[in-house]
């Protein structure tokens, strides 16, 4: 703007109405300027004097006068020299002729070289002055003029400027809709030269799905407050576009405000519509913002597939669709086979890849309707929302199984996979979102329990599978239920004579299908599930009705030790459990003896020392199960009613190293310091024996004498109890 003269004359044109005119006397008679020169002060003029025509022009040349009294005979240039002059140098400033020329044509031709006005030598003063005020006056008249024209082409100009510059695209209508006047923002915003939209329909630039809307706007007649604001539509960029970098996409978004316009001048009783005007913000980058969080939100970020939430929405739309038109609709659930293999072994970026390939591939066989997303891990679930039959389903994925059975090369490595794929069919599997979702899954996961790689249709009745933690432990409870339990027995036997002074009841199922399963095979799940508390209750019923046939058969009396878990030692209802099966067997407290561990123990000290002393008061034993594998503190287990200590079988399996003898030594010594019962467990030959028995080992229980065998076998053995180790060998069993 700086450069702009008009703005430059309108800081200099400061100077166009000086308090004091500025007047310049030209004159050769030196007696004449000085009364002029006189005349003019006394009415407050600056006056500034020239003696003859060049000291006139290098005064004119130096500075601006507002008036120039000019004589016209001058011997050194005439007055009509002069005012050429100031035409060309000053050619606003008026000139005011003082002249004794008589002749009518001097006049004349002075007028025609531009001067102002012409007063006749010898002057009236008051004429003169009169004269000069006028021409003051009009001068100044004429520079206000100037001055608001240059102020209003000023303001034009400097709303053209804000209007061009804006950065939002402004237009005018005319009243069918054509373009009257757009800023020059549409070129960087559109591609379009303001000239060329001038006269075109302002449909050129809407987006073809957005017209219905664009016409609401554009066709807007309201004026005032009750005009359309801020409604978002699409305008497409020129295709032809010289400069296409400019714009980022096709389309730009805008956000438009519009306004009706009327002829002012119509009378106010008929306004006429004579176009409308209007403001489009540009919101293309908020858009695409708000886009990439909406995209986020329905996609999944490593395939750039719909997720979940997406994958609902469209089946909610296709449903209402495919009922609207009676077409059959398919959901596909697929899972790629030993997946996490793959990713656990080869890494993650691997396994990302692997899911991009298998993503590009999936797409490959479905049409463009189709909706294909990722649900999660290494589950896709596709969408047929057109479909003539099941045929349909089975052949697109036969070729999705063929197609993913071809090896898939990721940085190196040639990787197999294969797909399982279960399908469901709406309307004849129902038509609720969720419920076919969850149907397509319960089928693929029947896929993958026959063997993966291929297609399975749900069915009804079909269950949902369970993981095989949740197998096991709903099949805990039916085994339970159903009795699959039982208990077998392995006896404690006296070091020294022999006899079996106790049996250690040991839990074994009878699974139908699996066959016998020792504890290893489910007492983690019981454990973490929970199941181990109704089933360690009926371990101590099961074993107490044992001791009670004992007892009846009028078998000597013998112990009997029952392993307790962690869950069952903090059910609050452990210790009344115990007594209980006591009291329902009428047995006597001594003969049960409990088997923890000592970690169990240690976890929550206080609270088991408070029921194990219940327990204890009622003379039920305590052992310490597995010794040597926990803490191993004498100090602590003293503050216990412990009666047994059973040595740990890794100790007494390796009582051939020295170091293990010497531990297992100082246990049985430590042990019968306390008056402890010392047991060794997992003794499985007889120089294992011998050596316990040199230790003076209390008893032992281990395969040497018996394995754990049937409650039937443990009566017959208790029966026989004065078997000695001579003969026995390893018992039946
Ligand atoms: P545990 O209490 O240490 O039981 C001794 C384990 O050693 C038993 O295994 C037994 O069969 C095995 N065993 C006995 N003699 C020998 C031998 O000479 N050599 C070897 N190698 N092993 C021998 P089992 O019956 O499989 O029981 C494993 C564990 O399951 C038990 O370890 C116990 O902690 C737990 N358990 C067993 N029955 C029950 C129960 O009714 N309730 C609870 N909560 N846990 C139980
Ligand atoms: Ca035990
Ligand atoms: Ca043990």
């Amino acid at each position: 703007m700086s450069h702009d003269p008009v703005e430059a004359e309108q800081h200099g044109s400061v100077s166009a109405f000086p308090v004091r005119p500025h007047v310049l006397v030209v004159d050769d008679e030196p007696l004449i300027l000085e009364g002029l020169k006189r005349l003019l002060a006394a009415r407050e003029f600056d006056v500034s004097t020239a003696g003859g025509g060049c000291d006139a022009l290098i005064a004119i040349g130096k500075q601006q006068f507002d008036a120039i009294l000019l004589d016209l005979g001058m011997p050194d240039l005439n007055g009509n020299e002069v005012l050429r002059f100031v035409a060309e140098r000053s050619p606003g400033t008026p000139v005011i002729v003082v002249s004794g020329e008589s002749a009518i044509d001097a006049a004349i031709r002075a007028l025609r070289g531009g001067a102002a006005d012409f007063v006749r030598k010898p002057y009236e003063p008051e004429e003169l002055l009169r004269r000069i005020d006028n021409v003051l006056a009009r001068r100044r008249l004429e520079k206000e003029n100037n001055h608001i024209l240059q102020r209003l082409q000023q303001s034009e100009k400097w709303h053209r400027f804000l209007v061009n510059s804006s950065p939002d695209f402004i237009y005018t209508l005319d009243k069918d809709g054509r373009f009257t006047f757009v800023n020059e923002r549409v070129e960087s915003l559109l591609g379009y030269r303001s000239e060329d939209l001038l006269g075109q329909h302002y449909s050129l630039v809407v987006h073809e799905d957005d017209i219905a809307r664009a016409e609401h706007v554009f066709n807007e007649r309201r004026a005032g407050d009750r005009n359309a604001r801020n409604i978002e539509i699409r305008l497409k960029c020129n295709p032809g576009a010289r400069r296409p970098r400019l714009m980022n996409g096709r389309c730009k978004s805008v956000e438009l405000t519009a306004t009706g316009m009327y002829d002012e001048q119509a009378s106010p009783f008929e306004q006429r519509f004579i176009g409308s005007y209007g403001v489009a913000k540009d919101i293309t980058e908020r858009k695409q913002a708000e886009e990439t969080v909406h995209f986020q939100a329905y996609h999944d970020l490593l395939t750039g597939l719909p997720n979940r939430a997406l994958f609902r929405d469209h089946l909610g739309l296709m449903l209402a669709q495919a009922k609207r038109n009676q077409k059959p609709l398919a959901v596909l659930s697929l899972d790629l086979d030993h997946f996490k293999v793959i990713n656990d072994s080869l890494g993650h970026t691997i396994g990302d890849e692997l899911l991009l390939a298998v993503g590009a591939r999936l797409r490959q066989c479905l049409r463009e309707g189709d909706t294909l997303a990722r649900l999660g891990g290494d589950e896709f679930a596709v969408l047929l929302p057109t479909l003539a039959s099941r045929g349909d389903v089975e052949h697109i994925c036969r070729k999705i199984i063929q197609v993913l059975s071809k090896p898939v090369y990721v940085k190196g490595h040639e990787i197999y996979i294969s797909v399982s794929i279960g399908a469901c069919v709406s309307p004849d599997d129902g038509d609720m979102i969720d419920s076919l979702i969850r149907q397509a899954e319960i089928a693929m996961y029947q896929a993958k329990s026959q063997g993966r790689c291929r297609l399975q249709f749900w069915e009804s009745g079909m269950q949902a599978p369970y993981s095989e933690r949740m197998q096991i432990e709903a099949d805990l409870r039916r085994g339970l239920a159903r009795n699959e339990f039982v208990l077998f027995y392995q006896p404690q036997v006296d070091t020294g004579t022999g006899e079996v002074r106790g049996f250690e009841a040991l839990l074994r199922w009878w699974h139908p299908q699996r066959g016998l399963l020792t504890p290893a095979d489910f007492i983690p799940v019981a454990e973490e599930s929970g199941v181990i508390v109704p089933i360690g209750d009926w371990v101590l019923r099961q074993a107490s009705a044992q001791l009670a046939e004992w007892q009846r058969a009028g078998l000597p009396p013998v112990r009997l030790s029952i392993n307790i878990s962690a869950r069952q030692l903090e059910n609050p209802d452990f210790v009344d459990s115990v007594m209980r099966a006591i009291q329902v067997y009428a047995l006597d407290g001594h003969q049960m003896e409990l088997e923890i561990t000592e970690s169990l123990l240690m976890r929550d000290f206080e609270a088991n020392a408070i029921k194990l002393g219940r327990l204890s008061a009622s003379g039920i034993r305590l052992a310490i199960d597995d010794f040597g594998t926990g803490y191993s503190s004498f100090k602590y287990l003293s503050r216990f009613p412990i009666h047994t200590l059973k040595i740990d079988q890794s100790f007494v399996q390796d009582l051939e190293r020295e170091e293990n003898i010497s531990i297992v030594n100082a246990m049985i010594a430590m042990g019968r310091g306390m008056n402890l019962n010392v047991v060794a467990e997992g003794v499985e030959t007889e120089s294992q024996l011998v050596r316990l028995q040199q230790m003076r080992c209390h008893e032992m229980q281990g395969y040497f004498y018996s394995a754990p065998v049937s409650g039937h076998e443990a009566t017959h053995l208790l029966a026989n109890r004065a078997r000695g180790f001579g003969h026995a060998g390893r018992a039946a069993g």
